[in-house]
């Protein structure tokens, strides 16, 4: 018999034998989140497990919802400001008490994940003495905490630090935020059962229940030592890595406070007793909590992430669509990667180039990726065959009949562009979605050589596809809205993210990284240490170095989209500014031979016969040294450090204002995002306009500096008349 009673988020199931279940299921709610319902109705149900201790065998923790508890609530949390920071942190204590007061009853506690158990919901987890998990499709288990700039906070770090050690904790679980299902999450250490059906989830805790009628937490024996500890040390010491070291190396001075709190509070947790461990690991997480980095990185990588992926781009009204046969044009490095991409999604895949043997050798590339996914263990030789069975090579027009949709990407070049669709258009279906994965190519002008003009929309890739999440829409001046809609529900169905916006020069994203590019050379060109320009970039948070990203991406190429961009712009009666990196540019291509990595040379020196990346050219010093000789010319040009990180993200966030007021871009999630998806910049800035909202001083502080650099480095950081309008009114950029 059950006796059920309602204690608001937790309901309290018991039966004759004492076996308590404590149900998770937050009224009105999806999920159950840490929110205050909750709070209190953990602090409800410690009340009662102690009150009626004798009458109680064990517990077993589960939850009503698809998922087992879903975290933080993060709606909560992203509005905390820094006056709150004493309020935080006694709510955390608070969730830890009750928490603590279950865990040590002296009753087995058993947790019986019936899905996602992510952040709050793992540390719920760790709480009880033995975890079972259900492998449900989709059920993943894990931290990502320091994903949104947080850490595990109700006893994650401590916990995890006391079951594994603190190298595999840190490593396995706490700093990358891999999400594991629950076999890998067995395998990494913190889940102790995996079943396959919900009765089975129950009768293994109870099994659990009737073995351990006294269980207790390892930290809490008296002879418990952290694994890594040896007996010679005390207690709580650990042969600490070397990972201050090696994070610091890894992070390149990058402001991610996240990491550098979960890293202490593991390390310094790891030294002191297991109450101690928790008001050290809370004080680590309010810091987060309060600060400025967890709201920008919650607010893009849930709250706008969450918006961008579910359609709030995607005109309204229209039926949502699938592609089941596509045709990918161009079996090069692009095409390749879209044809691995789409028939991973199940989608079939007729790749097409100028002969058989060169759509081979694209297919090929996908035999290439799934090899590695086999010997890693993720996927079987069953799903590697169906995936290459779906994908054929052809030179042959007639093999493309009946696809629905086509994704060209042949050369960079409008005529052949033209060609590629004129030879297709009469063997695809009729109403066949028609894309471009074009760079840089205006739409509307390479819509002009198709027959359905409204049918016509670009779809850029970033590369290597199969890593890059983002695919960048571009709606020509005739497209319509129904192709709009199919290739928005296209995107979803290859699991990638959708950003729109309107067609112009090198759209969004390879504008706004044009920009980031020019302003790494220009510095070289004005004699600043081209060492000191990396470190800059890497310490603003770029994922890639700037001076060797222009070289992966060849020097050949900005010469060309300006010298395009240059006509297109004079031939619109409009004005030209050439950019101070211009020059650098020539000079590196014409004068000194160095075109970038492809060429053998550019900023870097590559290795003649292995083609690797050796150090950046010693010759840029001398080439590019300021005015003067001797000691001037030889200790270079200096500026201070701050300026050199604050130029890279200002000319990226300025231009980005430039594109809103042009209406490219129409979202302000869409350029967060695309920007921290597509081209790299900074995940800590929650984006590119979040960059300038949660900038010291707000936008208005912003719009100060930018004025600063203009008047030290040039009219490209004039604030645009948007920005000014924002900081004078007071106002954010919000969608
Ligand atoms: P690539 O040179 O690697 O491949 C182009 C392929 O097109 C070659 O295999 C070529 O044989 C094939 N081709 C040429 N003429 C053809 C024809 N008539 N029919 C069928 N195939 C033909 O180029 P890529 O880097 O894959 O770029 C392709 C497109 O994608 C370009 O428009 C480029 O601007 C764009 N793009 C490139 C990147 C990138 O990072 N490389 C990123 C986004 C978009």
């Amino acid at each position: 018999m059950t006796h059920p009673t309602t204690a608001s988020a937790i309901r309290w199931e018991q039966d004759d034998e004492g076996v308590v279940t404590l149900v998770l299921d937050d009224p009105g709610q999806s999920a159950n989140t840490m929110n205050a319902a909750f709070i209190d109705s953990l602090d409800a149900i410690a009340d009662r497990v102690e009150a009626e201790r004798d009458a109680i065998r064990g517990i077993i923790v589960t939850s009503a919802k698809k998922t087992f508890f879903a975290g933080g609530d993060l709606n909560d949390l992203i509005q905390v400001g820094p006056g709150q920071a004493q309020e935080v942190y006694e709510k955390n204590l608070r969730i830890k008490r009750a928490l603590r007061r279950i865990e040590t009853l002296g009753k087995p506690v058993v947790a019986a994940i019936n899905g996602a158990a992510l952040g709050g919901g793992l540390e719920i987890a760790l709480a009880c003495h033995h975890r079972i998990a259900l492998d449900a499709p989709g059920a993943r288990i894990g931290f990502p905490e320091v994903t949104l700039g947080l850490l595990p906070g109700s006893g994650g770090v401590a916990r995890t630090v006391r079951l594994l050690g603190v190298t595999d904790a840190l490593l396995k679980w706490l700093l990358q935020g891999t999400r594991y299902s629950p076999p890998r999450a067995q395998e990494a250490g913190l889940v102790h059962e995996v079943v396959t059906s919900r009765e089975e989830l129950l009768t293994r805790a109870r099994a659990f229940i009737a073995a351990h009628p006294e269980s207790a937490q390892p930290w809490d024996d008296k002879d418990y030592r952290i694994p890594g500890g040896t007996p010679a040390q005390p207690k709580f010491a650990v042969n600490l890595p070397a990972f201050p070291a090696n994070l610091r190396k890894q992070l390149n001075g990058a402001p991610y406070p996240a990491q550098r709190n979960i890293l202490a509070a593991a390390v310094e947790g790891s030294q002191v007793d297991f109450e101690t461990a928790q008001t050290i690991e809370a004080r680590y997480f309010t810091e987060l909590v309060v600060g400025q980095t967890a709201k920008n990185m919650i607010q893009a990588f849930f709250f706008e992430l969450q918006a961008v992926n579910s359609g709030v781009n995607r005109p309204q009204g229209i039926e949502p669509s699938q592609v089941r046969k596509v045709a990918v044009l161009g079996a090069g490095m692009m095409g390749a990667g879209i044809a691995f991409a789409c028939a991973k999604a199940g989608i079939e895949v007729v790749l097409k180039d100028v002969s058989v043997e060169a759509a081979a050798k694209g297919k090929a590339y996908s035999e290439g990726l799934l090899a590695k996914a086999l010997a890693k263990g993720r996927t079987t030789e069953a799903k590697r065959d169906q995936l290459l069975a779906r994908i054929t090579p052809t030179a042959d027009p007639r093999d493309l009949e009946g696809c629905d949709a086509v994704i060209e990407a042949v050369f960079e070049d409008p005529a052949l562009k033209h060609k590629v669709f004129q030879e297709i258009e009469g063997v695809i279906a009729p109403d066949a979605l028609l894309c471009s994965n074009t760079s840089t190519l205006p739409i509307t002008l390479l819509a002009e050589g198709v027959q359905r003009a409204e049918d016509f929309i670009g779809l850029h890739f970033f590369s290597p596809v199969d890593k890059m999440p983002l695919v960048e829409i571009i709606k020509g001046e005739r497209t319509g809205d129904q192709a709009l809609a199919r290739a928005f529900d296209l995107v979803r169905q290859i699991s990638k993210t959708p950003i729109v916006v309107n067609d112009s020069r090198g759209f969004f994203t390879s504008r706004v990284i044009g920009h980031f590019l020019n302003e790494g050379v220009a510095m070289v060109g004005e004699g600043i240490d081209p060492a000191s320009v990396e470190q800059a970039a890497a310490q603003a948070g770029y994922p890639a170095k700037v001076l060797s990203l222009m070289d992966e991406l060849t020097l050949t190429l900005p010469r060309k989209i300006r010298e395009e961009t240059r006509r297109a712009t004079e031939e619109a009666g409009g004005e030209w500014r050439p950019h101070p990196a211009d020059a650098v540019i020539d000079r590196m291509v014409e004068e000194l031979g160095r075109p970038g990595r492809s060429g053998g040379a550019g900023f870097y020196d590559y290795d003649a016969t292995t083609g690797k990346r050796a150090g950046l050219w010693p010759g840029l010093r001398e080439h590019f040294a300021p005015g003067g000789s001797g000691d001037a010319a030889r200790e270079g040009t200096r500026i201070p450090f701050e300026d050199m990180k604050e130029r890279m993200l200002f000319c990226e966030a300025i231009d980005t204002v430039r594109l809103l007021e042009e209406g490219v871009l129409t979202s302000v999630a869409d350029a967060n995002i695309g920007s921290i998806l597509g081209i790299g910049f900074p995940g800590w800035t929650g984006g590119v306009l979040q960059y300038i909202n949660g900038y010291e001083g707000g936008v208005a502080g912003f719009v100060a500096r930018a004025r600063q650099l203009e008047a030290a480095y040039g009219e490209r950081f004039a604030p645009p008349a948007l920005l000014v309008e924002k900081a004078e009114r007071g106002e954010r950029f919000t969608d």
